[in-house]
């Protein structure tokens, strides 16, 4: 990663975080009493706007159909909010679509833009960074009914000032990074990524996981028992902010 991007990102999205009016509540409530949800800013997320009490639990990839199955069923059975960050190449996006439409259309689950192939955007083109959003876009919307648009996470988390203007001459004005892991991009144990767990389900984070080898539903609730004996409610990234 270019460091200079970086910093010059990163001290945008502290700039931004500063006027960016904060949330009250979830986001129903919030509607419900007149506040206005701020807008997803033209910069890079690494956290929250308001730090109270919420965590954004994010997915990425989908690479295997056992992991995102178990995740839908937890979803299913706990209520959780969750980002899924979908590669469109990955086929359990259309194997599991029906088990996985009704969260989306609820809300519970909100689809984003994670590119078409996964690719390090710094190595493309500009034209080749805007078509692999685009694709992802379009099987998005085309399977699911929703558009994915402006958020997106660059793979690897690997970006630089170009990919951040390429992206957001592509309606993708919001890169969203996360201060977080659950450490299982690559293999993983159970108790390693439970320990992960405890250390960054805390308020305010935005935290990666990955649908990529088999995840035991045992796991996952594991973690959720984590996020509910701290209190914290779990939200997607549009309960936060709106496009
Ligand atoms: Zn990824």
């Amino acid at each position: 990663m270019d460091r200079r991007g970086f910093l010059s990102v990163a001290t945008a999205a502290a700039t931004a975080s500063l006027w960016l009016p904060e949330v009250v509540n979830s986001a129903d409530s919030a509607s419900a009493a007149g506040f206005v949800k701020p807008r997803y800013p033209q910069s890079v997320i690494w956290g929250l706007t308001n730090k109270a009490s919420r965590v954004a639990w994010t997915v990425d990839d989908g690479a295997s159909e056992t992991a995102l199955h178990n995740y839908i069923d937890f979803l299913h059975k706990t209520g959780t909010r969750l980002t899924f960050f979908v590669v469109a190449n990955n086929r359990p996006w259309r194997t599991l679509r029906r088990e996985l439409l009704p969260l989306v259309r609820s809300g519970q689950v909100q689809l984003a833009n994670h590119t078409k192939s996964h690719p390090d955007l710094t190595k493309l083109q500009g034209w080749q960074i805007r078509r692999e959003l685009t694709e992802c876009a379009n099987f998005i919307e085309g399977e699911y009914g929703v558009k994915p648009a402006p958020i997106f996470r660059p793979p690897y988390g690997y970006y630089d000032d170009r990919v951040l203007r390429e992206a957001a001459a592509g309606g993708y004005r919001s890169c969203v990074m996360w201060y977080g892991t659950l450490g299982d991009g690559s293999n993983i144990s159970a108790s390693e990524r439970l320990k992960l767990a405890r250390t960054w389900m805390t308020a305010g984070h935005v935290v990666i996981g990955h649908a990529n080898q088999p995840t035991a539903p045992t796991d996952l609730l594991k973690i959720r028992q984590i996020i509910d004996g701290r209190g914290l409610h779990t939200v997607t990234l549009d309960d936060i902010w709106r496009s």
